[in-house]
């Protein structure tokens, strides 16, 4: 199984799509060239008793999203940093570095690292990757849309039977019987961050390290997101009342919905989570005097050095005398 997001260069033109997300069609691939509705069908069924059972598990490149993982960290019962360590691997979504993961397979092969003989271990919280599978859905933004439209796409693997079974659907039903409603409402979200971001480029240059690594945290490490709204300096500086941080603090949906908020403001400067100016101020002037504290160490320590070289030159003369 191989369906991930691929985020290609934006194109230009009145009306191309400027991203694509999951498969992108071409020859080489199993995706079926035919762009589909929700209300188009397919044929295609998956179920326990079939040949290839299993076999779309065995060799896995599965891309997460943010709700992925926190269905399956709630389901292992361990914390997101854990659940990060243990099941997934990094990959880069971009050129500029954007960080994205991807499903952990087992040591010994490319294997998913939940598959068991009986089937999906986790079945009832898999990806969302899984759930599409056989489909693969693509998001696209058309120039100066600001939004984007998903559309889908039949993916066709030599080891797959299920396309030779008599079941036609279609892709609303199918991707209701799959669950999908729940994670795509939440995903949704995310994705168009992570298009906006993409799109956005060149033209505001490269991304700093600083918001990558907000990008992972809010994205992706939920109990470390957590903590980082419990610190003292988030909320000096963000108005956020006690109850609504309460609700953040126990419900991880609404936690994992209020970090894509938090990261709108971050990435595009969108005011999404009301700021304490007088706090704002504070921190820049502390930052402002902790850069000239730097300034003025560095020019001391040039100073010593350049003690330095002229003393040993005085003494290597003299030795010299
Ligand atoms: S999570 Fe489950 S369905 Fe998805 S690849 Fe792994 S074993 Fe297969
Ligand atoms: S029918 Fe396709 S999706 Fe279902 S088990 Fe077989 S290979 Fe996997």
């Amino acid at each position: 199984m191989s369906i991930d997001i691929r985020l290609p260069p934006p194109e230009s033109g009145p009306d191309q799509p400027v991203i694509k997300e999951y498969s992108d069609p071409s020859p080489m691939t199993p995706v079926q060239p035919v762009q589909l509705g929700p209300d188009d069908t397919f044929q295609f069924n998956c179920h326990k008793g079939i040949a290839c059972f299993n076999k779309c598990c065995e060799n896995i490149d599965i891309m997460l999203a943010p709700y992925d993982l926190l269905r399956l960290k709630k389901r292992l019962k361990i914390s997101s940093r854990d659940f990060l360590d243990n099941f997934t691997r990094d990959f880069a979504m971009d050129g500029h570095g954007m960080p994205g993961l991807k499903l952990a397979t087992k040591e010994e092969s490319p294997a998913c690292v939940f598959l068991t003989p009986e089937g999906c271990g986790v079945y009832a919280d898999r990806p969302s990757a899984c759930r599409y599978y056989a489909l693969g859905l693509l998001s696209m933004r058309k120039k100066d849309s600001p939004t984007d439209e998903d559309s889908y796409f039949v993916v066709k693997e030599d080891h797959c039977l299920g396309h030779l079974e008599p079941k036609t659907q279609t892709v609303r039903d199918y991707r209701k019987e799959q669950g999908l409603e729940d994670y795509d409402a939440i995903n949704r979200e995310w994705r168009q961050i992570v298009l906006k971001k993409r799109s956005s480029g060149p033209t505001v240059g490269k991304p700093s390290e600083r918001s990558m690594e907000l990008f992972f945290l809010a994205s992706y490490d939920l109990d470390g997101f957590r903590e980082f709204i419990s610190s003292s300096g988030f909320t000096d500086l963000f108005e956020l009342d006690a109850a609504e941080k309460q609700i953040l603090i126990e419900n991880d949906e609404a936690l994992l919905r209020f970090a894509f908020r938090f990261l709108k403001q971050a990435l595009f400067g969108e005011i999404t989570i009301p700021i304490r100016v007088d706090a704002a101020e504070k921190r820049r002037e502390r930052y402002r005097q902790r850069v000239e504290q730097a300034e003025r160490d560095a020019a001391e320590r040039k100073t010593m050095d350049q003690d330095a070289q002229y003393e040993s030159l005085k003494h290597e003369s003299q030795d010299d005398d």
